[in-house]
């Protein structure tokens, strides 16, 4: 029997960290050999080179990708990334994170995740609009509503999900709103949807806080990142009573010891775009962030940021990953080894983001729409199951959140490709 070791396609510092994550989960739970590279590897990828005209006239070729880590369970879904340093092994560890998380939480999907090599911030709205129609035209093969489902990511929004609802519904010949979610809700895109992801990791941090006992109104946080996720997190916690201390985006990081104005900071970015100059604290470094003394981190923007240098420095009682991957292996090891810092892992702390797509999706395909209050009482439902199966499972068999996490993720999802056996 051939066992396949290194993919030379995808590898990369982020795709090792996710298969590091995977073979320590598999062992943990004795995942039988004959099911394991089968459950690991994705299922399937599609790189594609995208030309878009530019305002004035001239033609650049951008780079995109899509990859399907596992369809075994349902319809792949996950986000797309626009962003200047994706690269295909980043997406494909992203798809591989999709997979366990939608399983964690029991969603009927399998993972996927896209991204195109480019900086949104760059592009007018016009090209903007181009790239995102021209890409999803690329994709249109390979996806469907209950084939691959994208959504947003960091780098895309609303609007561009707009864009390639239609782009999808005129080659079909009619609104297929369940091709995406995340989208405008005048394209039948969920309440509560925009705000999930963010809704859903301040949901799960006032629960661990209250296991820890500490009063929500008692909890400084620390949030690194202000796009969609950094900035909804900070807005629920604020509205929980939690003190927001200290924000930042790639432009500059803010402190304030007697709390951000989160207000102030959104109305600021919606128009600077950016969090550079922004008045509303002291500028700090983006590692005086990271290590500063709080009651909540959450690092919410790209991967691997908690790095072993950092590590031994974090000063916070609760590390709330609601990036994808913001921590290496290494110093994963180093944070459990030291004990004190309970670490909510992305996998479950941000699936509130794909819970509410999954509702959307729901919506779509039955043409029924619910109200906002019914779309985050089920939210919120969805994540207590799945924080009381990750807590027993964690107590059971003495893991680490996160292997408590994984090991449950990954289970499921060999168990299912173990019952449908190999075709042909
Ligand atoms: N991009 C988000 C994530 O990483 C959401 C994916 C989705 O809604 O499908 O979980």
């Amino acid at each position: 029997m051939s066992k396949v070791i290194v993919s030379p396609l995808y590898d990369s510092d982020v795709f090792r960290m996710a298969c590091r994550q995977f073979d320590q989960a598999a062992d943990a739970i004795n995942l039988p050999e004959a099911i394991r590279d089968r459950t690991k590897w994705p299922r399937r990828c599609l790189a594609v080179s995208l030309p878009i005209r530019r305002d004035d006239g001239s033609i650049t070729v951008f780079e995109g990708y899509r990859v399907q880590h596992n369809l075994s369970t349902g319809p792949s879904k996950g986000g797309i990334r626009f962003h200047p340093h994706v690269t295909i092994g980043e997406v494909a560890a992203l798809a591989m994170w999709m997979s366990w998380k939608c399983s964690l939480v029991g969603l009927p999907y399998g993972g996927a995740k896209g991204g195109v090599i480019v900086d949104p911030n760059q592009l007018s709205l016009n090209e903007l609009e181009r790239l995102s129609r021209r890409y999803m035209q690329e994709l249109i093969p390979f996806i469907g509503p209950h084939v691959d489902v994208p959504a947003p990511d960091m780098g895309t929004n609303e609007k561009i999900m707009g864009w390639m609802v239609d782009t999808y519904s005129n080659h079909v010949g009619h609104l297929e709103s369940a091709i995406v979610t995340g989208k405008p809700i005048a394209l039948g895109g969920s309440q509560g949807r925009r705000e999930a992801t963010g809704a859903g990791v301040a949901y799960l941090v006032t629960k661990y806080l209250a296991d820890l006992k500490i009063p929500v109104k008692k909890a400084t946080v620390a949030i690194q990142g202000f796009g969609n996720v950094g900035s909804e997190t900070a807005a629920a916690l604020d509205h929980y009573g939690a003190k927001v201390i200290a924000i930042s985006d790639h432009t500059a990081a803010f402190h304030s010891p007697k709390g951000i104005n989160i207000k102030k900071a959104l109305e600021y970015v919606r128009f600077n775009k950016v969090l550079k100059d922004f008045d509303g604290g002291d500028e700090i470094t983006n590692e005086q962030l990271l290590t500063m003394k709080c009651t909540v981190l959450a690092p919410a923007a790209l991967e691997r940021v908690i790095t072993p240098e950092l590590a031994p420095k974090l000063q916070c009682r609760i590390l709330a990953e609601a990036a994808n991957g913001p921590t290496t292996n290494q110093a994963d090891k180093i944070i459990n080894d030291r004990g004190d810092i309970e670490v909510i892992p992305d996998v479950l702390c941000n699936s509130g983001g794909v819970i509410v797509s999954y509702f959307e999706w729901l919506q779509n395909l039955q043409n029924y729409y619910w109200g906002r209050d019914e779309v985050l009482t089920k939210l919120y439902a969805i994540l207590d199951r799945a924080k009381d199966s990750v807590e027993y499972q964690r107590r059971k068999f003495k893991f680490s959140r996160r292997l408590a996490a994984l090991t449950l993720g990954i289970a499921r999802v060999a168990e299912a490709k173990e019952s449908r056996g190999l075709f042909p």
